[in-house]
């Protein structure tokens, strides 16, 4: 190491704690050269409840002066608040893969029509509208897995395949000095699982593994594992059926989710699991783009040949102007439709169809967050009174839940993904509840070897050099 006193050094902070909202703060300094670069990592909408307000509050740091983004993924709580830095002033590059390049224009376009929904009923203006997406995505560089980028003097940056969603990627960011002879290399894992059912993931390379690396690890599941995910829903579905369930109503998000459901239906359909008089439908319009896209893009994702074609047979797309008589008719029918925690989209209006039939079953496929309809349903016992927008019904249809589908590494997913690197300075766990938080940072402390381990939160800096932490600061950063 030069002998001069920390000649490089990068400060991280996350401007929120948990789990929505996601962005990491960083600045690079180089003591000698007396220059910084600030980027940020992700920066997407806070979605709990309870912290929905977080969302129109100014950024802690001044957006014209950072010297890029980078974005993760196609998820809202990592890219929602693009739109609203570059309202702010941020006009530089906005770095992200190919793949999740080609999502944003539309995630983002439904996004304003919401947050329009929103600013309206309190009166407000919205938080970001469609010129300033178009904008945005006019920043928006599109890179290959594996291809380094010089995105700033002295900053690299690297993006390798992650199997979380189509597009999503583990960063690499290599920051160098002319003055330092070691670097500093930052893994950034973003929302992280190891394989996806529409493509394999190229393993990371032995070079990246054997660098001197400090981690940001998402830990959203940090405090299960993967023996506790229970395979239901084929046979759940199955059941229904069985039982003579001629309404069932599955909930699910837009991206990547829905479209896995498609093609579990398919395969049920050619397993022979699912009888040929059972109309499979596909209601939301983003839902439909983002299907569109799949089966358009599907070899630039990089989709394995079998899932080239992943559509039930005779799927048919649900119109608004249909909706209420596809809804009445009495012919056996499963319906995937937006939203999956069912408080937003037209699953608002299918669940109070479907709740108060007897032959009916609503199965959630994801999270739900409490408040949301979804969660109080589930609660909710047989014959209970269920209060849906306003209105009070009886719940007689079955609701079920599976967490199969989950995208996210469990505890000991996260555990081998860090283990996979040798030489591991420091790891930070984020995007967790704090309690989660927590346990995977004990469970971490026994199973892996780093110098240091701790956790991101949106109270205390962190400022790391070449080969790790030089130091933590208290901060109050939003
Ligand atoms: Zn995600
Ligand atoms: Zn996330």
């Amino acid at each position: 190491m030069s002998g001069s006193k920390n000649p490089l050094y990068v400060d991280i902070m996350a401007l929120h704690p948990e789990v929505t909202g996601s962005c990491i703060f960083c600045v690079v300094k180089d003591a000698i050269l007396k220059k910084s670069v600030k980027f940020v990592v992700d920066c997407g909408l806070f979605q709990e409840l309870a912290h929905e307000d977080l969302n129109e509050k100014e950024f802690p740091f001044k957006p014209e002066n950072l010297d890029f983004v980078l974005i993760t993924h196609n998820h809202l709580d990592h890219i929602g608040r693009v739109p609203f830095l570059v309202k702010q002033g941020f006009n530089k590059n906005i770095y992200t893969t190919t793949g999740t390049s080609l999502f944003l224009r539309k995630a983002w376009n439904n996004t304003t029509e919401i947050l329009e929904r929103k600013a309206k009923l309190k009166n407000q203006k919205p938080l970001y509208e469609k010129d300033d997406v178009l904008y945005t995505l006019s920043k928006v560089k599109a890179c290959e897995f594996c291809k380094p980028i010089k995105v700033a003097d002295n900053v690299e940056v690297t993006f390798y395949m992650n199997g979380h969603v189509p597009g999503a990627s583990i960063v690499h960011v290599r920051i160098s000095s002319c003055f330092s002879e070691e670097d500093i290399n930052l893994i950034f894992t973003g929302d992280y699982k190891k394989d996806n059912i529409f493509f394999d993931v190229d393993p990371l390379p032995k070079e990246l593994l054997n660098l001197p690396v400090s981690i940001i690890c998402e830990s959203t599941y940090g405090d299960m594992t993967s023996s506790e995910i229970s395979y239901t829903f084929e046979d759940n579905i199955k059941n229904a059926i069985r039982e003579g369930k001629t309404n069932i109503v599955i909930p699910a998000f837009s991206f990547a989710r829905t479209q896995e459901l498609l093609y579990k239906l398919k395969n049920m359909q050619d397993n022979n699991l699912i009888p040929k008089t059972y109309q499979i439908y596909l209601d939301g319009k983003l839902s439909q783009s983002f299907t569109t896209i799949f089966l358009t893009h599907a070899e630039m994702l990089g989709f394995k040949n079998e899932m080239i074609d992943f559509l039930p047979k005779g799927l048919k797309n649900i119109y608004k102007e249909e909706r209420f008589a596809i809804m009445k008719d009495e012919r056996p029918k499963i319906i995937i439709t937006s939203a999956g925690m069912g408080s937003y989209g037209p699953a608002q209006m299918h669940i109070p169809e479907v709740i108060t039939r007897k032959n009916g079953l609503i199965h959630f496929t994801g999270y739900m967050a409490e408040g949301t309809l979804g969660r109080d349903l589930q609660e909710a016992k047989q014959g209970d009174m269920v209060k849906i927008g306003g209105i009070i019904k009886k719940k007689l249809a079955d609701v079920l839940y599976t967490n199969e589908f989950s995208s996210h590494a469990k505890q000991d997913e996260i555990i081998e993904l860090l283990n996979k690197f040798n030489c591991k300075k420091l790891v930070l766990f984020n995007h967790g509840e704090s309690a989660t938080k927590e346990q995977i940072a004990k469970v971490a402390f026994e199973n892996i070897k780093a110098k240091n381990i701790g956790i991101l939160g949106n109270d205390v800096l962190f400022r790391v050099g070449p080969y790790g932490l030089i130091k933590t600061m208290t901060t109050k950063f939003c």
